[in-house]
């Protein structure tokens, strides 16, 4: 019974572990989305109906906000959370105290708050967990990253979600609009709520912790 158990949590660990490109795919997709539904409906109609101060300023915040959660997310993905098996064996060895355990898997003392992750296959320092949007467990080295990552998700996705909503509507009734009084292109709309509702729903998220 454990050994089915076993080779049941194995297969789910491997099916979670081959879809976390797709997942990281995902993100940039989203990213690059929400970016250019964001310009379309926000940035273009700013400049149109307020000018060209206002719709710099838009641009420039949206730049810094785009800037710091693609550069957050990069790391987040990229940097190694903090293995024990980068650490020399012997060091730790001799940091070794009672409180410590072992791990059987990768056959290193484990310090306090270290984890073995199943998906990465290694013990994490101060892991937190394995976060399958970024492919990457959130340890000790990465951990900052991620929280930042999120804060500016948080703060991107709120941000899109309601000037693009405060602005989508003004398209098509303010006569100054550049398209006021033109038919809707269910398209647009359709990429615009989807832009909007994503950014809600990834706000959403990333306020509850990351994933
Ligand atoms: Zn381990
Ligand atoms: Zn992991």
């Amino acid at each position: 019974m454990k050994t089915k158990q076993l080779s049941w949590a194995l297969l789910v660990d491997h099916a979670a572990t081959a879809w976390q490109p797709y997942y990281v795919a995902f993100v940039w997709v989203s990213i690059a989305w929400v970016s250019a539904v964001f310009l379309w409906s926000v940035i273009l109609e700013v400049y149109a109906v307020k000018g060209a101060l206002h719709a710099a300023c838009h641009l420039v915040w949206g730049v810094w906000l785009l800037v710091n959660i693609c550069y957050h997310y990069y790391q987040a993905v990229h940097l190694a959370p903090g293995y024990t098996s980068d650490l020399d064996l012997q060091v730790l060895k001799d940091a070794m105290t009672f409180e410590w355990r072992w791990c059987g898997t990768c056959n290193r003392p484990k310090p306090p708050l270290c984890h073995h992750c199943s998906m990465c296959g290694r013990c994490v320092l101060r892991m937190d967990h394995h976060c399958p949007f970024t492919a990457n467990c959130v340890g000790a080295a990465d951990y900052r990253h991620f929280f930042l990552f999120t804060l500016w998700l948080t703060l991107g996705c709120a941000y899109t979600s309601i000037t693009s909503c405060m602005w989508h509507g003004k398209r098509f009734t303010d006569s100054s609009s550049t398209l006021a009084g033109a038919p809707c292109n269910p398209a647009g709309v359709c990429c615009h709520w989807g832009g909007v509702l994503r950014a809600g729903s990834a706000a959403g998220v990333a306020l509850l912790g990351g994933n």
